[in-house]
């Protein structure tokens, strides 16, 4: 499973849609279904243990539900499955923690029009709060060390256990939410060519982001692809508060006298599109500190001289 996620992210797919991981994959001529209707923590068939949980979509107007499921030490809290014919679930769950096995936790996002989802893996269920009937969940960690139930019972009982997430994971996955957040509510395509091929769309900050551990804000992005990302972030190509785009005189000259063009055909025009509601549209005062710039650098034609 977690082979299957990150080819998918090496190509650039790691937002899946429900059917990709109801269909899921083959494992020795079985099929590994990763999702179904109506159950939080998924189980196979064939399996003892359980497999995956989700989230479902955040409602609308908001970005992540992480912000009220993490907690300040990274645990995350799951609510274990509440009614009687879901208690194989919990169950299925209990077996996981005690084998040390890893899931994924998959997360369902829809900034846009598409209900996404991406996975969060390994998860290590770390413990289990039975007075407020939760697992204590670690994204990330190490999977070489099982859970001792009857430890968590007298420990649950006592008290909740915490799990401390190192900066650097939670930094990795507040990239990953970034990435993710961004190219679906851009619907993986270029603001500026609208080119479609996902492998080579990227999430670029308008400004450098400065708390990485904090909420990762659509508003300071823009799905561009590789090109015009890089030509974004070295003020070849600029953005103004009205999202019209700028060519850098330079650059507009280099492609005239050679007679080929990158940039210099969108000169003058508007970004394809931005996402639909309006608080993941591109910051207007971001995009002006980010244009300031790039106004600066390519007056008096300065940057001929000055390599970026
Ligand atoms: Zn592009």
């Amino acid at each position: 499973m977690m082979a299957w996620f990150d080819a998918r992210r090496h190509e650039g797919r790691e937002l899946t849609t429900f059917r990709d991981l109801e269909v899921g994959f083959l494992w020795h001529g079985h099929r590994i279904s990763l999702i179904a209707r109506n159950q939080g923590i998924w189980k196979p068939a064939a399996f003892a243990a359980a497999l995956t949980f989700k989230t479902t979509a955040p409602k609308e107007g908001r970005e992540a539900p992480y912000e009220d499921r993490i907690d300040e030490d990274g645990t995350l809290r799951y609510k274990m499955a509440a009614t009687r014919d879901k208690e194989w679930t919990n169950r299925a769950m209990m077996l996981a923690a005690e084998r040390g096995y890893p899931l994924a936790w998959l997360v369902g996002t829809k900034p846009a029009n598409t209900l996404y989802y991406y996975a969060r893996f390994p998860a290590f269920i770390t413990g289990v709060d039975l007075e407020n009937r939760e697992f204590l969940i670690t994204i990330g960690g190490d999977p070489d060390q099982p859970v001792d139930l009857s430890d968590i019972r007298k420990r649950a009982a006592e008290g909740i256990e915490r799990k401390y997430v190192s900066r650097w994971t939670k930094q990795r996955l507040h990239q990953q939410r970034f990435r993710e957040n961004v190219l679906s509510a851009y619907d993986m395509s270029c603001a500026v060519c609208d080119m479609p091929h996902a492998q080579l769309i990227e999430a670029a900050h308008i400004v450098a982001d400065a708390d990485d551990a904090g909420i990762p804000v659509v508003a300071n992005g823009l799905a561009l692809c590789r090109v015009h990302h890089t030509a974004y972030d070295k003020h070849l190509l600029g953005i103004d508060e009205s999202r019209r785009i700028h060519v850098a005189e330079r650059a507009r000259r280099l492609e005239e006298v050679t007679g080929r063009s990158a940039l210099a055909p969108f000169d003058g025009g508007r970004l394809t599109h931005v996402p639909e509601r309006r608080a993941l549209q591109p910051d207007g005062q971001r995009l002006r500190r980010h244009f300031d710039r790039f106004v600066d650098l390519n007056q008096g034609g300065l940057l001929g001289a000055v390599d970026l």
